[in-house]
């Protein structure tokens, strides 16, 4: 079959939402974008501006400076993977940093900023042949997706496997550090009140606390096959 899918995943922090999408990507030849590293990018962003303070946030700057804000995703063909690019500048390492992690979810509460970034996930969307990752993409961005998936796994779960990703990165972290910015971040997604993380009604649930990324892909693909008939390339 053709047709070309559009493919929501969706869930909480850290639960390897982002390995998964780029997997069925890669299989499916289909483009993967990473929704969290918009909202990763526009407050790294405001963090380099100074709009972001410990209790409060410079509303009029961010607003004001919006605009200011181009985001692209560059294909990097020597690790076959897009990199995510803030006015021409590769921050794919500096967005995925605690300094980031503590105040992205402060920032993905404004709501015009929510707006902008949603406006341009539709754009890349119309491509079609896409998977896409975050927590409002079966729900806002793209209501009508062919396949939506709601990812879960245990906050002990998923902070093993941040911990040793950042580790792995050699970057110097504490586990419970990283476990109460987990829990933290899905408290406050949770309870936003513009597009909180929920589940669509039409979401397919996967808890992947005991699963490989091939397991993952197994259950996957038979979905994927008995739904929509479509030959892997
Ligand atoms: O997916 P990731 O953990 O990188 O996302 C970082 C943050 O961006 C999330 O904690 C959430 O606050 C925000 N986000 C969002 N909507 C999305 C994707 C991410 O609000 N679609």
């Amino acid at each position: 079959m053709d047709k070309k899918l559009i493919i929501a995943i969706d869930g909480y922090s850290s639960c390897g939402k982002s390995t998964f999408a780029k997997a069925i990507a890669k299989e499916l030849n289909y483009i993967y974008i990473d929704s969290g590293a918009m909202y990763r990018a526009v407050t790294l962003y405001c963090l380099r501006r100074g709009f972001i303070g410990d209790k409060e946030l410079n509303m009029p700057g961010i607003l004001g400076e919006l605009k200011d804000i181009h985001i692209e995703f560059v294909y990097n063909p020597d690790i076959s993977e897009y990199e995510t690019f803030l006015n021409s500048e590769n921050v794919e390492e500096q967005i995925r940093g605690m300094n980031v992690s503590s105040h992205v979810s402060r920032i993905s509460q404004i709501h015009q900023v929510r707006s902008r970034m949603v406006e341009l996930q539709r754009q890349i969307g119309v491509l079609k042949g896409i998977v896409m990752d975050g927590r409002d993409i079966g729900t806002v961005v793209f209501p009508d997706a062919d396949l939506k998936i709601f990812m879960t796994a245990s906050v002990d779960i998923r902070a093993k496997r941040r911990y040793d990703e950042l580790r792995g990165k050699g970057i110097d972290i504490n586990f419970e550090e990283i476990r109460n910015n987990i829990i933290a971040r899905d408290i406050t997604d949770e309870n936003r009140d513009i597009s909180p993380l929920r589940r669509a009604d039409d979401a397919l649930v996967l808890d992947n606390s005991r699963m490989t990324v091939e397991d993952q892909m197994e259950w996957v693909r038979k979905i994927i096959e008995e739904k929509f008939d479509v030959s892997r390339n």
